[in-house]
């Protein structure tokens, strides 16, 4: 269904983006690998996804947090493959304090890579789709770019201005064949999330199937965690043609949080 297209992800290496990449991979599209990790476990996945394609993998290793890493990547993306049909902004961190005790850096760390980074990977992608005329920019936002959690100030300031830029871009770009939308998973069991889970059982001094059981209930109604495949299947719907009058939408994936 992908044959011919390129896609870049960035993040990966690991959880979601990683989750992405394979779908996306088994419907032969090349893709550009993004994201930090061991050189030998990128260079295996790599191969993997090549051979499961049968189209080119490569991985770029830029830190997004550096603007100039950012429009590399995209410059190397075109460079190697040729085009860039699809983008995946998916790379992202985490980090829970008040907001008092929020270290400033953390702060600045967090906006460049959940938010800025994108600005930066869609004003370089943009004229490659325009000139194709046919493109698809997914921003992986969360439930957190729509409401909030006491603790994750920057986290949640990212998310808010990543569906903001996801509205603004499906605007600019509306009629001509790019879409632009934004995915909103809820708790998804990542490195990202098992490292709250492991926060949580050692403050509460409880075990760690109890810290899981407690954090789903406490957010996601349906008590059972959004798998990456799962979000791999909307993106890959959201890159048929089935999906070209989507444009703009923050969609939601995250057993009822954000009904509540
Ligand atoms: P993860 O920690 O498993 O993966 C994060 C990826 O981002 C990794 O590949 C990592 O190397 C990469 N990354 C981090 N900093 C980077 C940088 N400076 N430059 C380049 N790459 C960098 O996390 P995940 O849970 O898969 O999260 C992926 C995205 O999904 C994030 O944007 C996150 O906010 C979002 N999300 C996750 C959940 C969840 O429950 N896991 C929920 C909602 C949204």
């Amino acid at each position: 269904m992908l044959k011919g297209r390129v896609a870049v992800i960035t993040g990966s290496t690991s959880g979601i983006g990683e989750g992405i990449a394979r779908i996306l991979a088994k419907h032969g599209c090349s893709l550009m690998l993004n994201g930090f990790g061991e050189t030998e476990a990128i260079e295996n996945q790599r191969s993997e996804l090549a051979r499961i394609s049968d189209a080119e993998v490569l991985y770029n290793g830029a830190d997004l947090s550096h603007a100039s890493q950012c429009i590399d990547l995209i410059r190397d993306a075109e460079g190697r493959l040729g085009r860039v049909d699809i983008l995946i902004n998916n790379a992202g961190l985490q980090y829970i304090a008040p907001i008092e005790d929020f270290p400033p850096d953390r702060w600045d760390y967090i906006m460049a890579v959940n938010l800025s980074a994108s600005f930066h990977t869609i004003r370089k992608t943009l004229p490659l789709m325009r000139r194709s005329g046919w493109g698809r920019v997914i921003n992986i936002a969360s439930t957190h770019g729509l409401v909030a959690s006491a603790g994750k100030a920057a986290y949640v300031a990212a998310k808010h201005g990543l569906i903001g830029l996801t509205k603004v871009v499906a605007l600019e770009t509306a009629g001509s064949g790019v879409t632009c939308n934004a995915i909103c998973p809820g708790w998804v069991l990542t490195p990202l999330v098992q490292d709250q889970i492991d926060t949580k059982a050692a403050s509460e001094e409880i075990s760690n199937e109890e810290a899981t059981r407690k954090l789903l209930s406490e957010k996601q109604p349906s008590g059972a965690f959004t798998t990456v495949e799962q979000i791999g299947s909307l993106a890959l719907y959201l890159c048929t043609e089935n999906a070209s009058n989507i444009t703009g939408a923050a969609i939601p994936m995250d057993g009822g949080w954000l009904a509540q």
